[in-house]
């Protein structure tokens, strides 16, 4: 099998090329160029010629515009990046005969009430992300190629920047600390996020009525105040040498914290249609954070 990997260097495309690797032979690009294949997403001319030479089995999109308050002033690119690179991916593999794994956000909803999103549940985006991303799911379902979209939230990963390592710096910064604790949702993993990839990819391969929309989140629910006590009170477990400064984590609402673009106060998203199509049981959030967590902490100090 040849898998085509866009966006390799992002918190989710660096997972899969390690998960991605067992299935068969993998192009992982980013958005420079290389052997004469270029990955920037960017040019759909030059992102479809891309496809047309490597001729995979299987394209997956890691690559996105995911700077959710810069979107709002960028929303050219926004929507070339999360909606039309998509589509030229799907027209591409519809002439391929190829399958294209995408990924999409909780933010196509508009974050009313506490129940757990279904994957036919109506949406209504807060943002210009949340639009951009949206029309990305819609734009690839109208070409009617083979595909499979999972939506998730709160992704983080040990490489890179992420909420738990600022609220690590703040928390040996300063003693109090403030954080939302009204916008709800699930942590998950790329890790977590790209083994699921690869179980579906071979999952889909002889069940061809599985493939389309699915909610990818971690079980279980947090909202961001939780999370960074959370992350405070086990990195105090795991490192009890680090001194900590803070003492106090005051919950704040998301109303006191604007910024340029609205988030959903809901993000919960249900995974029942994934754990039952694909023969799957999602760790609770808390067993990736606590493991990232081990991860960063044994290789750096604070
Ligand atoms: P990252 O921001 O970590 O990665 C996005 C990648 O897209 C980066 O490697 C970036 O490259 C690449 N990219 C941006 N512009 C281009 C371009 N013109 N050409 C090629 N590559 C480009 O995102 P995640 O890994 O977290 O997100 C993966 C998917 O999950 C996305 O579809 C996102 O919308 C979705 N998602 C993410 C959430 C989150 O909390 N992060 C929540 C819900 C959904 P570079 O580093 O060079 O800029």
């Amino acid at each position: 099998m040849k898998l085509l990997l866009l966006g390799k260097n992002g918190q989710v495309g660096w997972e899969l090329q390690r998960s991605l690797a067992p299935l068969g032979e993998v192009i992982a690009l980013d958005r420079k160029s290389v052997n004469g294949l270029c990955g920037d997403v960017s040019d759909l001319q030059t992102l479809a010629q891309t496809i047309r030479r490597v001729r995979p089995d299987v394209i997956i999109n890691a690559a996105a515009h995911t700077a959710v308050d810069k979107a709002e002033s960028e929303q050219d690119l926004a929507l070339r990046l999360n909606a039309e690179a998509p589509e030229v991916m799907a027209l591409e593999a519809k002439s391929l005969g190829a399958l294209l794994v995408h990924y999409s956000t909780d933010y196509v909803f508009d974050g009313s009430g506490s129940a757990a999103r279904k994957e036919g549940d109506a949406t209504g985006p807060l943002s210009v992300y949340g639009r951009t991303k949206l029309e990305g799911e819609e734009r690839i379902a109208a070409t009617h190629c083979r595909h499979l979209i999972f939506r998730t939230s709160w992704v983080y990963a040990a490489r890179g920047g992420n909420f738990a390592k600022t609220m690590l710096r703040l928390a040996q910064e300063r003693e109090a600390l403030s954080v939302i604790n009204d916008q709800w949702g699930a942590p998950t993993g790329a890790d977590l996020i790209a083994d699921v990839t690869a179980h579906a990819i071979r999952h889909v391969a002889s069940n061809t009525a599985d493939l389309g929309l699915y909610h990818l989140v971690a079980a279980g629910e947090a909202n961001w105040h939780g999370y960074a006590s959370h992350v405070i009170a086990e990195t105090r477990k795991i490192r009890p040498d680090q001194a900590l400064k803070v003492q106090e984590i005051a919950a704040i609402s998301a109303a006191a914290f604007p910024t340029p673009a609205r988030r959903p106060l809901n993000s919960r998203l249900s995974t029942q249609k994934l754990q039952a199509r694909m023969q799957l049981h999602l760790p609770d959030w808390q067993q990736g954070v606590n493991r990232m967590l081990q991860e960063i902490l044994s290789t750096c100090s604070l």
